[in-house]
């Protein structure tokens, strides 16, 4: 026994004393933002890009020195839209807590195996929960928690049945669906809903800004909340130094949001010309998405009001992404994958290249997204990541294939993703 201890110790030392030295030789990189791939060499040392260079880099004494055989090498994936804790219709309404937290540990895992280093939770996943992942106690990707969505009565985060009483007026708990939302109407109760979410560790807040696709008593064409309640969250959140993101669609809404203070629209699919002007002179940022507005307008579980504002929303698809590209307003990557829909995430990728070139997409999952995501400001204590670059973290990914050819690839990690190292940990190693 005594010696099945010491051995373990031992092991446990040499754990933690390793070298923290990577030498990745022979590689392509992709550094996040110029398309134009450049061959070279990557030397990591505890956990943060030390050189990217050309030249040959000489081993530092007890590296591991890492053949990359002409490989690509990227950054990570980052995807801002996400909701680990949203799995089934259930788990917004009545699955308990540790189901809900053992299906998000499943969900992040999937990220991670897909090379995404970096989610933004755009709103339900417990900032507890993300403290385990950023620890490395559980297996996923980094993450910047939004705390419970900030909604307004009848907003897009009120998820109540129609007969079930407000908490309001029972003085029940405003916190719904498994902590995934927080109602709260009026300038008092957003300052405190806010700060219960910064108080638990959400790095930016999430608000409902406007009428949904997923509840059924918010019309799309509703504005949630009121000017004043939207400056409380914008102030509540900038005095601890970050932002505030916003689920929101029409023009009328971004527009209130954006005049407001908020910094990120989520969606924003029905702005037109004269917002997205608005929206870029104010440096705001529009993080939308493909995937899941294509596949929700076919899902057939959805309730006939929740089709017809599927179909609603889905139809300015286009129309925005030409005003995002005439405006050139910063998107990055994002899904918004709910009820279990993450099988969706290459198409992603795909589906983005129908629009922009394969480099361009492959910017948003990296450096742009990572550029939005900065927003945090102080609350990002994870430093800076998302570009291949001295000083920044070490997320890399090292890709079999012509990925720059070819984004279909990426629906096979698996197979064509070779190496995964997040925060200079080897996730995955198969070269
Ligand atoms: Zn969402």
């Amino acid at each position: 026994m005594r010696r099945v201890l010491l051995s373990l110790m031992a092991i446990l030392i040499s754990l933690s004393t390793r070298a923290e030295v990577f030498l990745i030789e022979d590689v392509r990189i992709f550094n996040g933002v110029d398309a134009e791939l450049m061959h070279g060499n990557v030397l990591v040392v505890d956990g943060i890009i030390e050189s990217v260079s050309s030249d040959p880099i000489a081993a530092p004494e007890g590296a591991i020195v890492l053949a990359g055989g002409n490989r690509i090498l990227t950054p990570g994936f980052i995807d801002l839209h996400v909701h680990l804790s949203m799995h089934t219709p259930a788990s917004v309404g009545t699955e308990h807590a540790t189901s809900v937290g053992a299906r998000s540990v499943a969900a992040a895992s999937f990220f991670l195996d897909h090379g995404f280093t970096t989610v933004r939770d755009a709103g339900g996943t417990h900032p507890d929960l993300a403290r385990a992942f950023n620890s490395g106690q559980l297996y996923g990707p980094r993450i910047f928690p939004s705390g419970a969505i900030v909604s307004q009565t009848a907003g897009h985060g009120d998820w109540r049945a129609r007969h079930e009483p407000n908490p309001a007026h029972t003085g029940g708990s405003p916190y719904l669906a498994a902590d995934n939302s927080i109602l709260a109407d009026g300038i008092d109760a957003t300052l405190v809903a806010v700060r219960e979410n910064l108080k638990n560790g959400a790095t930016q807040i999430k608000i409902m800004g406007g009428g949904g696709v997923m509840s059924d008593f918010d019309p799309i064409h509703t504005l949630q909340p009121s000017p004043a309640e939207i400056r409380a969250a914008v102030q509540a959140a900038g005095d601890w130094g970050t932002y505030v993101l916003a689920h929101a669609y029409t023009s009328e809404a971004v527009t209130r949001l954006v005049e407001n203070g908020v910094r990120c629209i989520e969606h924003g699919l029905l702005i037109d010309d004269a917002t997205a002007r608005l929206v870029k002179k104010n440096n705001v940022a529009i993080s939308t998405q493909l995937v899941i507005f294509r596949s929700l307008v076919g899902m057939d579980n959805l309730s006939d009001v929740q089709k017809e504002k599927a179909h609603q929303v889905r139809a300015g698809q286009e129309n925005l992404i030409a005003l995002l590209k005439k405006y050139d307003i910063t998107t990055g990557f994002s899904t918004d994958f709910i009820f279990g829909q993450y099988a969706g995430l290459p198409r992603e990728f795909t589906e983005r290249a129908e629009f922009w070139t394969n480099a361009e997409v492959l910017r948003q999952a990296t450096s742009e997204s990572a550029e939005i995501i900065r927003m945090a400001g102080k609350l990002n204590r994870h430093g800076n990541f998302g570009e291949i670059r001295e000083g920044w973290v070490a997320d890399l990914l090292i890709h079999e294939g012509e990925l720059l050819n070819d984004l279909s690839q990426l629906a096979d990690p698996k197979s064509n993703i070779s190496l995964i190292m997040k925060n200079g940990d080897i996730v995955k190693n198969s070269m």
